[in-house]
């Protein structure tokens, strides 16, 4: 692989580019850049002074990035994955008896639900299939019909399918009939604005290993001051508990149980790298740029993205499968794979696709190397055309229309 990499002194400091590891074009884990994981590379005591001052300067400059208003919201860093910081933000700010609208449109939208249901939160559904994202007039209608209703969960960017879903719009809809919100940004914070100071919501989730470009090993909850403060005695979970993790750290600087000490290390290294590129301004431009010639690239191939332009976002992209018999997708991954680049399966119920992330160290010279291999996979598996079946444009169209 010849590509110009972002980062090449970094990266040939690891290994030469015949062993090079290959791209992660997967929504995280990531690639990382050379400083992250170097980072890694030392012990910290989880009580001494210096990690405290670590664990302190990660939750200031997550606050930050909601820009203008970010006084009134603490950041409560989570041990686990991404899924276990979405369980303890349900289980700390919805009441035992509330209840939630939860607006579903893949795979992370249902994982909500189901998370609802072991904690045994009533709620309702509003399922969008794969295609299209939950509108701010349904939100206000069916909040209207049910005043039991006290909060509803959007998630921002479907990873499942990278649909961005319009939580702007949510949002009003969800405060004009006097509810909360909260939002699963898991794969968009620190890429897509979500300044508080222009959208409302009670709380949100990320996690490390997604567009910051950390390592994978916890997640965090920015939320509401008076939102954490009002979470005492709701969590269902011990150590799931947002509003005892906050309390104990605003009172001893410490996480309640053992931190992911390298894992924070290196997180606040990507941090650093994440303001020197210019913040989420930076970082979204960067992705942007990657979607969109991966997007002509893979058009100009005959490619074909599950969603309609408007909703494509700049973290990852699905493609249709191509109708061509001669496609298999095992097949085309492993030959991705030989030439460096590691992508991702689709998770669709109606037609057979694929994924490709945009996020993590990989700029558009990377991106253009991807089209490259792809190209030069389909020649390797005699394919001549990359068009998807007919019946998958169909019935996007007349989905969208
Ligand atoms: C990655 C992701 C999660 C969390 O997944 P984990 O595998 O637990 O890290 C949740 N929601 C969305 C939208 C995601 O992209």
């Amino acid at each position: 692989m010849t590509a110009p990499s972002l980062n090449p002194v970094a990266l040939d400091r690891i290994e030469p580019p015949r062993l090079r590891e290959p791209f992660l074009l997967t929504p995280g884990p990531l690639t990382t850049s050379f400083e992250v994981k170097q980072a890694m590379l030392r012990d910290w005591g989880s009580w001494d002074g210096d990690f405290r001052a670590m664990t302190q300067e990660m939750r200031d400059r997550l606050l930050a990035m909601l820009g203008k208003g970010a006084g009134d919201f603490d950041c409560v860093p989570m041990q686990g994955s991404g899924t276990f910081s979405v369980e303890a933000m349900l289980g700390s700010f919805v009441p035992r008896n509330g209840k939630v609208l939860v607006l579903v449109n893949g795979a992370y939208g249902q994982r909500s639900v189901e998370t609802l249901k072991y904690l045994g939160r009533d709620h309702v559904v509003l399922d969008k299939g794969d295609y299209l994202p939950p509108r701010g007039a349904e939100v206000a209608k069916i909040l209207e019909e049910d005043p039991a209703i006290t909060h509803v969960v959007a998630i921002h960017c479907e990873t499942s399918s990278g649909i961005l879903n319009p939580v702007g719009e949510i949002s009003r809809a969800t405060y004009a009939a006097g509810r909360k919100l909260l939002i699963d940004s898991m794969s968009a914070f620190g890429a897509i604005a979500l300044e508080a100071g222009e959208i409302r919501y009670e709380a949100l989730v990320s996690s490390a290993n997604k567009c910051i470009e950390g390592v994978p090993g916890f997640g965090f909850i920015i939320a509401r001051i008076s939102e954490l403060a009002a979470a005492r005695d709701n969590s269902h979970s011990l150590s799931l508990d947002v509003h005892a993790q906050w309390s104990h750290m605003n009172r001893t600087g410490q996480w309640r149980f053992t931190p992911p000490t390298h894992v924070v290390t290196a997180f606040l290294e990507a941090l650093r790298c994440h303001d020197a590129e210019g913040g989420v301004a930076g970082r979204g431009a960067r992705y942007l740029r990657n979607r969109d010639v991966l997007v002509a690239g893979m058009r100009e191939l005959g490619f074909e993205t599950l969603l309609a332009n408007r909703w494509l976002s700049p973290i990852i992209v699905t493609f249709f499968c191509p109708a061509d018999p001669k496609f298999e997708f095992e097949r085309f991954y492993e030959l991705m794979k030989n030439k460096g680049f590691i992508i991702y399966p689709g998770k669709l119920t109606i037609a057979e696709s694929f994924r490709v992330g945009c996020i993590g160290q990989m700029d558009e010279h990377i991106m253009r190397s991807v089209v490259a291999a792809a190209d030069q996979t389909l020649a390797e598996m005699g394919v001549s055309n990359a068009a998807p079946p007919a019946e998958a444009l169909q019935e996007r169209t007349k989905l969208d229309a």
